[in-house]
């Protein structure tokens, strides 16, 4: 079937610096990906690519194709409002706004135009039950998203962008900056949500790459050196 996402020929300069090298990966839908590789081989900077989060860094140059379903999302036509909708992000340190979850939320529904209180709520209570925080927040819709311990915030944080309804959700590191018990429970979530969402998750530790995800790219010095099934990267020679 096709990619939901896929590159080519992807090439991303810093200045005179060349930190991606013809990259062509293609995910599928429904699939969790993970990106590994050492520190500083690339793999943050390709994730921004995937919904042109680092093309308004000065002294920035991308060249070559990222394709959304059919798009190209570097194209002019692009509206970047519409595409990180379709392809949000979820960050390694917890970033809920300083107000209310309830608010957290909605926040993108409320710019998308969306007034009808009771579709709000449905959808507040539908993306906290997703990215299973409802039980400790509801009771707390009100309180500031800031006094939940991180584990906490991390999970609105997936629930904020899951209120949008996206197709895909990219993720950098989302849990090391968390406790194991958080880290489990976000593992847990993330392999529930695959039945919905295509995700592309960046991360370090290879043994989470390995417990959830389908697909693994291992990236060297800005370059893809390994794409396959999960299964077979990892297993012993
Ligand atoms: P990873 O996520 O694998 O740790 P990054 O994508 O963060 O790697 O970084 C890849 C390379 O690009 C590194 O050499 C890093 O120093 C460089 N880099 C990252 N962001 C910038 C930036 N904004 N300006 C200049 N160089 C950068
Ligand atoms: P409903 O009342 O609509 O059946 P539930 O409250 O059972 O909804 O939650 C829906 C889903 O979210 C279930 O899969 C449930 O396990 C999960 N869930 C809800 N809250 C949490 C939580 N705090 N921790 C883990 N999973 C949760």
């Amino acid at each position: 079937t096709a990619p939901i996402i896929s590159t080519n020929n992807l090439d991303l300069y810093y200045g005179d610096f060349q930190a991606l090298h013809q990259i062509k990966l293609a995910f599928q839908e429904n699939e969790i990906s993970a990106l590994i590789g050492p520190s500083g081989c690339g793999k943050s900077t390709f994730l921004r690519c995937l919904n042109r989060m680092n093309d308004m860094i000065d002294g920035v140059t991308i060249t070559g194709a990222v394709n959304f379903r059919d798009q190209d999302i570097y194209s002019p036509q692009t509206n970047l409002v519409d595409l990180r909708k379709e392809i949000g992000m979820v960050f390694q340190q917890p970033n809920p706004f300083p107000f209310s979850v309830y608010d957290n939320i909605t926040y993108g529904l409320r710019i998308a135009g969306v007034k009808d209180k009771q579709k709000l709520d449905e959808i507040v209570e539908r993306s906290l039950k997703q990215a299973a925080v409802w039980d400790e927040v509801k009771d707390h819709l009100y309180d500031n998203a800031l006094s939940f311990s991180g584990g906490q915030q991390q999970r609105i944080c997936i629930a904020r962008v899951l209120a949008v309804s996206p197709s895909v959700i990219l993720m950098d590191e989302p849990t090391s900056a968390l406790d194991p018990i958080s880290s489990a429970n976000i593992e847990n979530t993330l392999l529930e949500l695959k039945k919905d969402y295509t995700i592309i998750i960046v991360t370090h530790n290879l043994q989470q790459a390995s417990r959830i995800s389908d697909r693994t790219a291992f990236f060297m010095e800005g370059r893809v050196v390994e794409y396959d099934d999960t299964t077979k990267m990892f297993v012993n020679p």
